[in-house]
């Protein structure tokens, strides 16, 4: 057991998680705004996916303030939480509840990474990487105003339907 490991440890480290979860989101959100009925859940999910792009950049903009290279560390949870909205995908095809599913997946997503850039802001601010903290904060409030978005998308047309 490595006794000397650090909090400048764990934020790299945290860091490398998430940006590896960014690259799977980049992979996953067109997946999903083609599989959406919705024209706004589908616009919602294409429009995200170009602030992911700037997540990533951000990351690596952070990853060189540090000296450090741009690296990902495999981040299991953001696997499985893409994992379960494929069998979403699969298992509502063409059904009217899909929407919702969609959503659901979408949130998920966007709590986990909201947890993540919640926790490395602190950290950030705490080892004196104020710039570092100032585009983590960036970043947080897309993803929290994304989550926003699909709450409020939730309650609309499709899902409406759906529970029709
Ligand atoms: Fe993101
Ligand atoms: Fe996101």
């Amino acid at each position: 057991m490595p006794q000397d490991k650090t909090l400048d440890d764990l934020f790299l480290d945290t860091l490398k998680d998430i940006y590896f979860a960014e690259k799977q989101i980049l992979k996953a959100l067109p997946k999903m705004a083609k599989a959406a009925n919705d024209p706004q859940l589908k616009a919602g999910f294409e429009e995200h996916r170009q602030q992911t792009e700037g997540h990533v950049d951000r990351l690596e903009q952070i990853f060189e303030m540090l000296g450090q290279p741009a690296r990902g560390k495999t981040c299991e949870a953001i696997l499985g939480i893409i994992e379960e909205g494929k069998e979403i995908m699969d298992d509502y095809k063409g059904a009217p509840a899909l929407d919702a599913g969609l959503i659901s997946s979408g949130q998920a997503v966007e709590h986990y990474e909201m947890a993540r850039y919640g926790t490395l802001k602190a950290w950030a601010t705490l080892l004196g990487h104020k710039d570092a903290a100032q585009l983590l904060d960036a970043t947080y409030k897309e993803e929290s105003a994304t989550d926003k978005k699909l709450t409020q998308l939730a309650t609309q047309t499709e899902n409406a339907k759906a529970a029709a």
